[in-house]
């Protein structure tokens, strides 16, 4: 039988907790024994990365940034289900609808997010999570990785209603190289944070940390997967594939935010740690920056091997050089690429759901506006 009652006397060995010494080290995960004789947590006290503060202590809130964020991710939540489907089924399945270029550029675009989103789920929660040592912070990387699974279930619900073949679509990421090579260059910047023994607080770790950070949110969310928006929306434009188009326009808006958030993220280690950012760093992060530009024009070439009307692989290559130096822009870098116009401008409009509104002819439900998006 259970015995739920106080017991009457004490246990035989002390409780552990009294045997940790007060704040000699520090807790980053949050799931420490409890510092009993810890004081309350104040702004100041606060780090992006190696802090020594309570995780577990959302207020007071130090980076606003942050929590702004996160509510704007709430404002913008939508479901791939509420989209209707119907006009991209009846496309799809009609023999004259599409071109072969049109349907092998959609069905790549598609395989290539399918799993992406994915390897993107899996780097925050499994990585990126463990180090940011910031509870607003994590308080939007929960956000995000629920973003994150509403977009892989777009992917889904996209398979389902098409009548896709989903063993290939999942299985691109590792059978066409151009999709894998890219897949694989990522994961090679996040595989030091997946050994479990892997600590920040070096230099060395740290700066290990940001390139998983540069990887992830500036170079695969913030440069790879606008080409694909581009590809898509370029097609909505000319009212094909209506549905998919809506739905990424959705996640465009997800991911914006996202970008922006890993931006100042990275930024904001910069301001805490000058020391990361040496000359040296600042050239590895720019050429890893040229480098993802080079593998998207390979894919590029790969998924419109001949382009359709209004997109082709050397305007999407031009797109990825303008996006890149903009990126570096961002994070106070000299731009690695000519100076070059933006061949896609509509791509800065199609954020703005109300003005795009009229052009889908989409059942479109309204959604709060997340304050202000001016984030690209
Ligand atoms: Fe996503
Ligand atoms: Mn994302």
């Amino acid at each position: 039988m259970l015995d739920w009652s106080e017991p009457s006397a004490p246990p035989r060995q002390a409780p552990p907790a009294f045997d940790i010494p007060p704040v000699a080290q520090a807790d980053q995960t949050g799931l420490g024994a409890i510092d009993r004789r810890g004081g309350r947590v104040s702004v100041d006290d606060k780090r992006m990365i190696n802090c020594r503060a309570d995780v577990n202590q959302l207020l007071p809130l130090k980076y606003k940034w942050a929590w702004e964020k996160y509510l704007a991710g709430c404002n913008n939540h939508w479901m791939p289900t509420e989209v209707s489907m119907q006009a991209d089924i009846a496309l799809w399945k009609s023999r004259d609808g599409l071109t072969e270029d049109e349907r092998r550029a959609i069905k790549r675009n598609l395989g290539f997010f399918a799993a992406s989103e994915s390897l993107v789920a899996n780097n925050i929660v499994l990585a990126i999570y463990r180090h940011l040592t910031n509870p607003e912070c994590r308080q939007y990387l929960l956000r995000q990785s629920f973003e994150e699974a509403v977009h892989t279930h777009t992917f889904q619900y996209i398979v389902e209603s098409l009548g896709l073949d989903e063993g290939e679509l999942f299985n691109m990421y590792r059978e066409v190289p151009s999709i894998t090579d890219k897949a694989a260059w990522a994961i090679r910047h996040t595989q030091h944070l997946d050994d479990a023994d892997f600590k920040t607080g070096t230099p060395e770790a740290d700066q290990a940390f940001l390139r998983d950070l540069v990887a992830f949110y500036v170079i695969f969310e913030g440069m790879w997967f606008y080409t694909g928006f581009a590809q898509i929306l370029s097609l909505g434009r000319r009212n094909k594939m209506v549905g998919i188009a809506e739905q990424y326009q959705y996640i465009l808006r997800d991911e914006s935010i996202h970008l922006n958030f890993g931006i100042d993220v990275i930024n904001q280690i910069k301001i805490e740690n000058p020391d990361l950012w040496t000359r040296a760093f600042q050239e590895e992060v720019r050429g890893m920056v040229r480098e993802a530009a080079e593998l998207e024009a390979a894919y590029g070439r790969d998924t419109m091997p001949r382009g359709f009307l209004g997109l082709n692989a050397s305007l999407c290559e031009t797109y990825m050089h303008f996006i890149a130096n903009r990126r570096c822009a961002q994070l106070g870098l000299a731009r690695v690429f000519d100076e070059t116009e933006n061949p896609f401008p509509w791509m800065s409009e199609a954020m703005d759901l109300k003005k795009e509104k009229n052009f889908f002819e989409t059942r479109v439900i309204e959604y709060q506006n997340g304050g202000a998006l001016s984030w690209e």
